[in-house]
């Protein structure tokens, strides 16, 4: 299958998808389904995530095999860099490459709640930009490369510029395109493209879109994550917050307009936390597309 900086060359926008893997069998069965229905949405790329929030690992290759050979559409295996050796991420790489996968989307992850304690040694990357470049150094080009960008910076890092430095060391190593933690206020989107144009990253940043379906839920993530909730958002979603339906509504409409700016204002795509649901990204998706 493609490379993603391949689709890069004849597409200026894309829109993909982000998956992660059911926890159950059962679960795992009505994943297939989903992304049978996701994949009609002709997604330029879909990804799945690595062991995100303690969830699976073992299923991530597996399903980016599946959408990339049954329904043929390009793949983005996501891959930490915690709690592996640097022999393991080699073997690992090596079996990713064996199934066909060409994009890595290259993180450090979070140290998981059932390993507390867990320090990387000389065995371990301590930050994806180590990641980035024993790819690119073991494996001459197979792979095209992603990074995750923090718009509002990441939450262990004080500081913006310094945030964003560490960036441009990630793409300096081998990363060839950023997607973004998800945010709320644009704002936030274009300070942080600006940031990085200053100091020479001209990597495709590609805004992470989560759309709000559940804002009780959407607190503790953001809590978790360190994405603000900005008061416009507050404003809407609070007075409906236990009524679901109007929630879905209105998050509806709050992601078209959000798309809408951020296409507008130059962003090179869209990458949906579509949650392994259809709906509300088909909505989005088509009105976006059609607009
Ligand atoms: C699009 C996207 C997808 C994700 N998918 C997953 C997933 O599948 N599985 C999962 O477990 N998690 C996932 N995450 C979460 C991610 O793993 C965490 O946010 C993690 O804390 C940071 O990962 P990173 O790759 O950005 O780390 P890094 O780039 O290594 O950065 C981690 C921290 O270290 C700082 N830093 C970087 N380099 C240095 C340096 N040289 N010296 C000092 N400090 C430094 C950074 O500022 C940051 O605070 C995803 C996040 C995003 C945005």
């Amino acid at each position: 299958m493609h490379k993603i900086t391949d689709i890069f060359q004849h597409k200026k926008r894309t829109y993909s998808l982000e998956l992660f893997p059911a926890k159950t069998e059962q679960g795992h069965q009505k994943l297939l389904t989903t992304i049978e229905e996701l994949c009609r949405l002709k997604p330029d790329f879909i990804s799945c995530t690595y062991g995100a929030g303690g969830g699976s690992r073992q299923r991530t290759f597996e399903i980016v095999q599946h959408i990339e050979q049954t329904h043929r559409v390009t793949g983005l295996a996501h891959l930490t860099c915690v709690l592996h050796t640097k022999t393991e991420l080699k073997n690992i790489l090596e079996d990713i490459k064996s199934r066909g996968i060409r994009n890595i989307l290259a993180l450090r992850g979070d140290t998981p709640g059932d390993h507390p304690d867990w320090q990387p040694t000389e065995e371990n990357f301590k930050y994806s930009s180590e990641l980035c470049a024993f790819i690119r150094a073991n494996f001459n080009g197979y792979f095209g490369i992603g990074v995750a960008g923090f718009p509002e910076g990441h939450v262990l890092c004080p500081d913006r510029e310094l945030d964003a430095q560490y960036l441009k060391t990630k793409i300096d190593n081998g990363g060839d395109f950023v997607i973004t933690q998800l945010f709320f206020d644009n704002k936030d989107y274009f300070e942080y493209v600006t940031r990085l144009r200053n100091i020479g990253v001209t990597a495709r940043i590609i805004p992470g879109i989560l759309p709000i379906t559940n804002y009780q839920n959407l607190k503790k993530f953001c809590g978790l994550c360190g994405a603000g909730i900005p008061d416009k958002v507050k404003k809407i979603f609070e007075p409906i917050e236990n009524d679901l339906d109007a929630t879905a509504h209105a998050g509806i409409q709050f992601a078209i307009q959000q798309c809408r700016e951020l296409l507008e204002g130059g962003a090179p795509g869209l990458h949906f936390y579509c949650l392994n649901k259809l709906s509300p990204t088909d909505e989005i998706l088509s009105t976006i597309r059609n607009t």
